[in-house]
């Protein structure tokens, strides 16, 4: 038996998508030994969408390579502005900040994303009932690139502003 704190369901789900990067594989382990989590397994979407065990929306969405953690749309802005991290929404309530595996490399980063995991989780406990993973959360698949300067949404990944 390992002591691993990843329940046996998101470990399955990360397997099912073909296996994270180990940066992102113990981001879920940290913030699964502070927090009931949970997540479908088999996965809908290509991502494993992590989320309270007991109620709430997905709090983080785990890809191979990068993980959306799902903000307060102002503390995603800025989180994405200070740290040069891309910024996408799909609805109102969240502002989602993308972060790349490959920047978990330093101390002072790895903590400051696992407390933004931490805060995406508690915004999840507030937050709507999920519904399941596939028709429940469709409103959810539609995420678009917002630009964190002007808060405005990138056509092919430009803002006409910033040129
Ligand atoms: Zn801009």
């Amino acid at each position: 038996m390992s002591a691993r704190a990843t329940p046996d369901e998101i470990q399955a789900a990360l397997v099912a998508i073909g296996g994270v990067a180990p940066a992102l594989e113990s981001l879920v382990e940290t913030a699964a030994a502070l927090r009931g989590l949970t997540a479908d397994n088999p996965p809908a979407g290509g991502y494993v969408g992590v989320r309270p065990a007991l109620n709430g929306t997905i709090s983080v969405y785990v890809n191979r390579q990068f993980a959306d953690v799902a903000l307060e749309p102002e503390r995603a802005r800025s989180v994405a502005l200070q740290r040069g991290w891309k910024l996408l929404r799909s609805n109102s309530v969240t502002g989602r900040v993308r972060v790349p595996a490959a920047v978990l490399t330093s101390p002072e980063t790895i903590e400051l994303v696992t407390k933004l995991v931490l805060e995406a989780i508690d915004k999840s406990l507030d937050g709507p009932r999920y519904e399941g993973g596939t028709a429940g959360s469709h409103s959810e698949e539609r995420s678009y690139e917002v630009c964190p300067v002007h808060n405005e949404e990138m056509l092919g990944g430009v803002c006409e502003k910033c040129e």
